[in-house]
């Protein structure tokens, strides 16, 4: 049996596993809160939604996105862990082709974990750990800053009309926005669509979608049924 000389010293495996009981009790009673940091706790809310989804649990979409986000996040660190332990390794060795090699891992490493951290909406994390990204990363914080029903001066283009002849039997106004990707971000507390417009290409974050772009998918892409919309 091991002796243990000072109870209070806890390893930080032991610390780990008893903030994960404490968050699965649920709530965050004071005492839990003065110890733990709120990224602390946020970090194991995200490990828990992640089992949550990998249980087979019913999610809403956005639980199930973020969840998905959360995973990329953890296996992105995990790989980037392994490629800088190589690089510390090998740190000596002076063999240039390896460490470029290595180097050329740890950035797409990075690159997927500032993809996953962006997707969360944790942009200041994102930059900090991608900066050659930091000016990409700012389009998207500008865009989620916008107001929600902000759009920008461009008309929405036309479009000829076929039938299934092929002859133009008319004309459609058709959305300029376009859907680049969903975020979550902290400002809506939910997961967002990014959109690009087609025309001046800035951006917008926004829940849902501008009508013109809606009414065609929610009807697919079939063009017979966006005639007849
Ligand atoms: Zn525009």
């Amino acid at each position: 049996m091991t002796k243990r000389n000072n109870r209070k010293r806890e390893t930080l495996a032991e610390r780990d596993k008893r903030i994960r009981e404490m968050a699965a009790l649920g709530g965050s009673p004071a005492i839990f809160t003065e110890e733990v940091s709120e990224a602390e706790i946020a970090k194991v809310k995200r490990e828990a939604l992640v089992k949550l989804a990998e249980s087979g649990a019913i999610l809403t979409d956005d639980q199930r996105y973020l969840a998905h986000a959360v995973n990329r996040e953890m296996n992105a660190r995990a790989n980037l862990d392994l490629v800088t332990d190589l690089m510390v390794k090998h740190w000596f060795d002076n063999n240039g082709s390896l460490m470029a090699k290595l180097r050329k891992e740890a950035f797409a490493y990075r690159s997927m974990l500032a993809r996953a951290l962006r997707d969360q909406g944790r942009l200041d994390e994102a930059v900090a750990v991608l900066p050659e990204c930091a000016e990409k990363l700012e389009v998207g914080r500008a865009a989620i800053e916008r107001d929600d029903d902000w759009e920008c001066d461009c008309a929405d283009p036309v479009l000829p009309v076929y039938n299934d002849a092929g002859q133009q039997i008319g004309s459609k106004e058709v959305s300029r926005w376009q859907i680049r990707k969903r975020i979550v971000t902290e400002k809506h507390g939910r997961s967002v669509y990014f959109l690009q417009c087609s025309e001046c290409l800035e951006h917008n974050a926004r829940p849902d979608l501008p009508e013109k772009l809606a009414k065609p998918i929610a009807l697919g892409t079939e063009p017979a049924l966006i005639r007849h919309a």
